[in-house]
């Protein structure tokens, strides 16, 4: 369990609460078209209400690069989340973010109101987590919450440097269900545990991969990353995604396997095609060989047919399952089956299901298997960092209990 004090340890009565929270959500003309991280936020935001505090909300969304960009204000979040919270969430329409209006809505407000501050990353200083502007966030409130499992492995002014600076410093109740979901299936997991990696390149997950190693029982490898695995082990792989300069590493996992007694299933099957689609969706004419016989001219895009059922097989025998990064090029819909077999593999089994953020966790939820997994991370690059076995800067932050 994380040992850092929560939302139920502090009294916020009459007290201004500046809560982060994680509202990085995606906006198409200006309409929210997931908003899985609002609902997610909802029980730490209640809470804070329920207990008569100044609930004060901040978040980043998008990369405004330090300054106000109209297209990525917080203005639209303000007004689905006063639909799902059932109350008035103000918007406090600030380009300075903690400027005068914001100073004023502050001022105004009476226990068991919520505003919501404009995007922070609208200030150069957030993702620098200068000084001035951590101030300026502290000056808001007496207590600080962090609930943004989202930004924990950043360490910015609205997560980090203002908890430094705030009197008290908190976790939310998300960031306490990450944190305990993703700890203890990596930790303290029922076995069988099967941690699945999937997504573009092995040099992005170099850790992930060498720590779940150690961590779980079996690691079935799929995406873009197997490549480098098959040509590791003499393969041809064609025109496939491979990292040529992780070769050698990919060699040491093998035999770290090994060594340590624990299952590395790579695709024995793969599905191929003449090129990468483009667009991405676009019409595609594949077909599936053995992963030891991809055609020198050709790509594997996704993992093949007897792949799918192999994993599936291995999921069915876990106690305990950790997927991060698609199988495939999920994106387009003939190569997407790889992704929805394991997907639908998750689905279907009683064990701890555990989906890291990003890609993976957008493929369960569009499929419509969200509901059927243990725990959907709302973190993706948090989920992956904190799997590699790191301290979160977001968490450490917060005081201890
Ligand atoms: P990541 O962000 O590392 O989780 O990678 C996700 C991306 O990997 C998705 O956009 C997929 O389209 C891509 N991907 C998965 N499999 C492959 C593959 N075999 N070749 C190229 N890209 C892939």
């Amino acid at each position: 369990m994380l040992n850092k004090k929560s939302v139920d340890d502090i009294n916020v009565k009459g007290k201004r609460v500046l809560c982060r929270c994680d509202f990085n959500v995606p906006l198409k003309e200006g309409k929210i078209t997931d908003e899985n991280r609002l609902v997610a936020a909802l029980p730490t935001i209640k809470k804070l209400v329920a207990d008569g505090g100044r609930v004060i909300l901040c978040s980043h969304l998008g990369k405004p690069k330090g300054e106000p960009k109209p297209e990525l204000s917080l203005a639209p979040v303000a007004v689905r989340l006063s639909q799902l919270l059932g109350q008035e969430v103000k918007f406090a329409a600030d380009p300075e973010v903690v400027g005068a209006n914001a100073k004023a809505a502050v001022e105004a407000m009476k226990d068991g109101e919520v505003i919501l501050l404009e995007n922070t990353r609208y200030r150069a200083e957030e993702t620098k987590n200068g000084e001035a502007f951590s101030k300026e966030l502290a000056s808001l409130c007496d207590v600080f919450v962090n609930d943004a499992f989202g930004t924990a492995h950043r360490a910015h002014c609205s997560n980090v440097g203002v908890a430094q600076l705030a009197e008290t410093a908190a976790v939310g109740y998300l960031m306490q269900k990450e944190i305990d979901f993703l700890g203890n299936a990596v930790n303290n997991p029922e076995r069988p545990f099967v941690a699945i990696l999937g997504g573009a390149k092995v040099a992005d997950k170099l850790n992930v991969i060498s720590n779940l190693l150690e961590k779980c029982d079996t690691l079935i490898i799929g995406g873009g990353m197997a490549y480098t695995f098959l040509k590791a082990k003499g393969y041809e792989v064609g025109t496939s995604l491979v990292d040529d300069e992780k070769i050698g590493y990919c060699k040491e996992m093998m035999e770290k396997a090994e060594k340590l007694g624990k299952q590395l299933l790579l695709p024995v099957d793969t599905t191929i095609a003449a090129a990468f689609p483009s667009p991405i969706d676009a019409e595609i004419e594949v077909q599936v060989v053995p992963s030891n016989q991809i055609p020198a001219d050709k790509m594997g895009l996704d993992i093949g047919t007897k792949t799918a059922e192999l994993y599936a097989n291995a999921v069915k025998s876990a106690k305990t399952v950790v997927w991060n990064g698609p199988m495939g090029v999920f994106e387009n819909p003939i190569l997407a089956k790889g992704t929805i077999a394991v997907a639908k593999s998750l689905a279907e089994t009683d064990a701890t299901t555990i989906i890291g953020g990003g890609d993976s966790a957008a493929a369960v939820n569009q499929l419509g298997f969200g509901d059927k997994m243990t725990h959907i991370s709302t973190g993706g690059g948090a989920s992956l960092e904190f799997l590699e076995g790191k301290d979160l800067p977001g968490v450490v932050a917060a005081n201890d209990k």
